[in-house]
Parts: C-alpha cells; structure tokens; sequence
C-alpha cells in the first residue's frame, strides 16, 4: 500500500500573521473606545433628561410649598409642561407615598425603588425600570428636598427613547477609521510580506545549493537594505567558495598528476587529500598489503616520520615553523625520497618520490661518461703515439711518416665518427624537438644507402633486396631515419659475413605505424648477447667492432631513432642463421 506523504500543518506567512495581530489589537482598541464611547454618550442622554426631570422636581417643590392643595397643584403643573402624561410621586421620609398621579390606589413602600435610593444617599437619583405599581416602564428621577422625595416619570415611549437616543457620528467615524487603517496596513504588511518572501524563496535556494538566477530587487527602506547586504554577503561568500574549490580541484588534478605520491593529513592522522600514487607507493615500500593512506606510519620503513611526528605534535615548545623530516628508503633496488612536512596547525603532509631513476639515469650518465672517455683514450692516445714517433725521429724515411700519418688520418677519422655518433645521441636525449619534420619517401632514401655502400657490398659480394608494397612515406626526421637504415647497413655489411643477402621488408601497413623487417643471412649473434646489442659501447667482439671502425653506438642510435618515430624495435638471431630486426615506425609523429 503506497503511504501517503505527513499532511504538513498550513503555515500561516509572517505577513499575514502580522497583519491580523496588529488589525485584532487595533479591532479590540476600536470596540474598547466604542463601547465606552457609546456607554458616556448613553449617560451623557440620560443625564440630560435627568436634570429636566430635577427642574421639575425643585418646581414642583416650590410650588407645594406655597399652595394646600396637592392635587390642584401638580394637575395645574402637568398642564404647564410639555410632558402632560408625566408621573408625579411625592414621598415621605418613611417611604410612605403621600402622593402619586398614577391612578393606582394602594401603593407599597417606595423607599427601596432604585432612584429612591439614590436620592436618599446623593440628593438626587434617576433610573429606567418597569413600575412596580402599574407594571409599565419609566424614566425615574427622584429629587431628595427635607426629606421628602419628590419624583417624577416619564413613560418610556418614543418621546423618551428619542430624547436618549445617542450620537452615532462617532461610530461612524470610527468605522471610516477602521477601513482607513484596514487599507495602510495591509498595503505596509503587503510590502513587508513581499521583501520577506523574496528573502525566504532565497534561502531555499540556497538550501538546495542552487544558485539563484533571479535578480532580487528590493524596496527602498532599512529592510530592504539588509535584505540587499544579506544576499551580496552571501553571492560574494559563493563566489569565495566556488574559487576556493576552483583551487583545491586544480591542486588535486595537479597531484593526481604529479609524479609524486602525496598525502594531507589532520593533526590526528585523518586523510585530507592523496594521490592514487601515494598509496601505490606505500604498498611498494610496506611488506604487508596498505589500504588506507592513514595506515602509513604503520610500515616499519616509516617510523622515523612517526617519531617525529609524535615528539613535535604534542610538543609546546616546539618552533613556530614549518619543520621538514626527510627519509630514503632503499628497497629491493627501488629508492624512494620521503618527506614530512609539519605545518604549525599540526597538519601534515607526506611526499613519496621514486629517486630510483634519477639514481640509475645518475649512475648510467656516470657510466657513459665512463665510456666516451675510454673510447675517446684509445684513438687519441694512438695519434700522439703516431706523431710523438714522427716527432722524435726526423730521420724516418718519406714511407714510414706516409704510414704514421695515414694512421694519425684513420683514428681522427674514428673519433669524428665518435663523435657525431656521441652528438646525435646527444640531441636525441637533451633536445628531440629540434630534429626537424619533413615528408620521407623511404624507398628513395634505402635506395640512396644502397648506391653509397654499393662498393664495400660488392668487395663483400653481399647483395640486397628491397620489398616495399605501397611505396611508403613518413612524415619524420630525414637524418634520423637515414641513420636507423645506414646503420643496420653498414652492421650488415660489417659483421654478417661476405656473400650474404641482405633484406629489406615493409611487411605491414595500418593506419598509423608501418612495420619494417630488416634481416641478414650472415653469421648471426648470440642469443647471450641479443638482449643487450642496443646498449651504447656494446659490442658482441670487442677487438673485431673496433677493428672495423664500429663506435658501438649504431644501434643505439637506431634504437633511439626508432622511439623519436614512435616505433619500437627488437632484434631475433641465432648463431649461423644471421640477424632480424623488427621494428615500426609512426606513419606521422
Ligand atoms: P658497432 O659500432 O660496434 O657496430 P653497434 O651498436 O652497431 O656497434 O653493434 C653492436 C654489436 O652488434 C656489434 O659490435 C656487432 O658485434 C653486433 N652486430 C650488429 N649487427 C650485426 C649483424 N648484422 N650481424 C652480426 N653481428 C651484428
């Protein structure tokens, strides 16, 4: 059964609200002033028919007073007034009525009538109630003169009810008020709704995390202004944060790809940020299997850091600045440079660098340098050798210094070579972008090698053949390529053996690489040596390669050539059954 949603109680809005608690507080006001307002007007009607009936009374009095007849008396009065149906009741200190108009023959003690009262505690006293006498209803007023009270009545008929009607203008008014006020205020709580409502349609935006698209205007007033500063303060506090995150995500795409392992940490050892190298490298350093970046400072290589950390974190005197632990860790070949930093919030950071390239390119570097003078030794040793002879003996006949010079010419010869091979090297690594591009024909360029090594092919009876389907261009680097084919040429023709066949196959095409297939029939080379015919100064027969002149560069350079076209190569050979190299090369680098 599908639940219904919670029926949400109706909210009442805040405009609303302060609209009817202010409008009840003034409805309340207005009833107040009009209930006391109509209760004075009321009196005020009264009163003015009071003090009629008073005068009456007091004439009344005097008029007794100077006539015997009682009867004759008040007749000849009732006439005189306009009021003729008016009651006249005369009574004596002890409630006795000693006279009274009414016709009603037996009447009660009248001190305990209202107005009666009245008179008798204040001189005077009014009230409106039925008669207890004749049963109809009058207006009373009861004067108290000696101790008699004079009082006189007027039937509550129309006559009396128009003379105590009271004033309606002010309720009137009051009404017009009302509406008056109805109006301003709704329109004052309208507009105050209006600024409220706008703000709170913001902050659920903003609750949402969504970015209002709306402008918000707001009214001209100290709310408005508020209303204004809070939403500025708040796209302004945005758009700090959004920079902010801006940031922190170029920082983590630059660590992710850093070439660096790299990890934050909370004072308390909690991740902020890391790499995914980070954790690759702690899994090549730690003997078990590390999961979490917060499992670093487990791994027994890495207790230095945590000593470190433990001494410095917790300690107060500790300097006020950044302090760095540096550690390298050397395991099973690989050396890694680990660094701690500790920030003064007691944060901190850990980089992990591999160093154990930089080390073997440190130490091949060393190596070659090793090699270039040694291969450099042999030669200009040989020369001084040749010229120190020349030199020291001036009687050597015209042949023999022939012979010393011609050999002084060869082993410059050798170190020119040597050292065009060390420079091509030499670009190949520090600067492969100044090798310039251009479109290649590589059947024109094998074909170009060919005609120069046609006589020492010819005197070694070594023959070739070209097989390239679909005549093969390469956008490349001319002298680069020109040494990748000359040098396996020149190999061919020196190590392979006299009367070989020589081929060259561009056996595969795809829409990148073409794939090339260089091989000889000749004497082939070891298997033990194979692996390592590409490493520079290596030679399968030391005494034979420099005999021929070789540098132990070529394939090196080769190689090097090769990978500049973004191909690879690999050689196949055995011993008696010549060499093969395979390799590719990038139709457009
Ligand atoms: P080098 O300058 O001595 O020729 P390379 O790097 O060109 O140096 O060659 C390395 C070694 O590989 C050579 O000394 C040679 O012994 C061997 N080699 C190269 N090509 C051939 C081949 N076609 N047949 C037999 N041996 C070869």
């Amino acid at each position: 059964m599908s639940q219904l949603p919670p029926k949400q109680p109706r909210r009442i809005s805040f405009s609303l609200r302060l609209f009817w608690s202010v409008f009840a507080i003034f409805l309340a006001f207005i009833t107040c002033f009009l209930i006391f307002q109509y209760q004075r007007e009321r009196e005020f009607a009264q009163e003015k028919l009071n003090i009629v009936l008073t005068n009456y009374n007091h004439q009344l009095y005097y008029r007794l007073a100077q006539s015997d007849d009682i009867k004759q008396t008040i007749e000849g009065f009732t006439v005189e007034i306009p009021q003729h149906d008016i009651r006249v009741t005369i009574i004596s200190p002890d409630g006795k009525v000693i006279f009274d108009n009414s016709g009603v023959e037996h009447l009660d003690n009248h001190n305990n009538r209202t107005e009666v009262r009245k008179a008798r505690s204040n001189n005077e006293g009014y009230s409106i109630r039925s008669s207890g006498s004749t049963g109809k209803r009058y207006f009373y007023s009861a004067s108290n003169i000696n101790n008699f009270i004079y009082r006189t009545a007027l039937p509550y008929d129309m006559y009396v009810k128009d003379v105590l009607t009271i004033n309606k203008d002010f309720i009137y008014f009051m009404l017009l008020m009302t509406l008056l006020f109805f109006v301003v205020l709704s329109r004052f709580t309208f507009s105050i709704g209006k600024t409220i409502s706008k703000l709170r349609d913001f902050a659920l935006n903003v609750d949402l995390n969504r970015i209002p698209e709306v402008r918000y205007t707001f009214p001209d007033d100290e709310l408005g202004d508020i209303s204004q500063n809070i939403i500025t303060l708040y796209q302004q506090q945005q758009k700090a944060k959004d920079e902010v995150s801006m940031e922190r995500e170029k920082l983590i795409k630059h660590f992710q790809y850093s070439k660096e392992g790299f990890a934050m940490f909370t004072a308390d050892g909690k991740e902020i940020l890391s790499n995914n190298l980070f954790i690759q490298y702690l899994n090549l350093i730690s003997d078990n299997r590390i999961d979490q970046t917060e499992e670093a400072l487990q791994i027994e290589e890495l207790k230095p850091i945590l000593y470190f950390l433990n001494s410095n974190i917790h300690n107060p005197n500790r300097k006020k600045q950044v302090l760095p632990e540096p550690v390298t860790i050397d395991k099973e070949g690989k050396i890694f440079q680990i660094e701690c930093l500790l920030f003064l919030d007691n944060t901190y950071e850990l980089s992990i660098n591999d160093i154990s390239r930089q080390e073997e390119e440190t130490r091949m570097k060393r190596q070659l340098t090793q090699n270039i003078a040694h291969e450099l030794k042999t030669p200009v040793s040989s020369i001084q050798g040749y010229l120190e002879t020349i030199i020291s003996n001036p009687e050597l006949s015209e042949e023999k210094k022939r012979f010393f010079i011609e050999r002084c010419y060869s082993q410059s010869s050798r170190l020119t070579d040597l050292l065009r091979d060390i420079s091509v090297l030499n670009r190949l690594d520090e600067a492969s972008d100044m090798f310039e591009l251009s479109d290649i024909n590589i059947g024109r360029l094998i074909n170009e090698i060919q005609k120069e090594c046609s006589k020492e092919m010819d005197e070694k009876r070594i023959t070739s053949e070209i097989i390239l389907p679909g005549d093969p261009s390469v956008h490349g680097n001319y002298s680069l390529l020109y040494s990748i084919f000359r040098n396996l040429f020149d190999n061919a023709i020196a190590y392979s053996g006299e009367g070989v066949l020589i081929t060259v196959n561009c056996y595969r095409e795809d829409s990148k690489f073409y794939y090339f297939s260089f091989s000889d029939n000749g004497v082939g080379i070891d298997e033990e040596h194979i692996n390592r015919i590409f490493e520079r100064f290596y030679r399968v027969d030391k005494g034979r390669s420099r005999k021929i002149g070789g540098t132990g560069l070529g394939l090196s350079i080769v190689k090097n050539g090769v990978n500049f076209h973004k191909g690879h190569i690999y050689a196949k050979s055995s011993l008696g059954k010549g060499v093969t190299f395979f390799f590719t090369i990038k139709k457009k680098i």
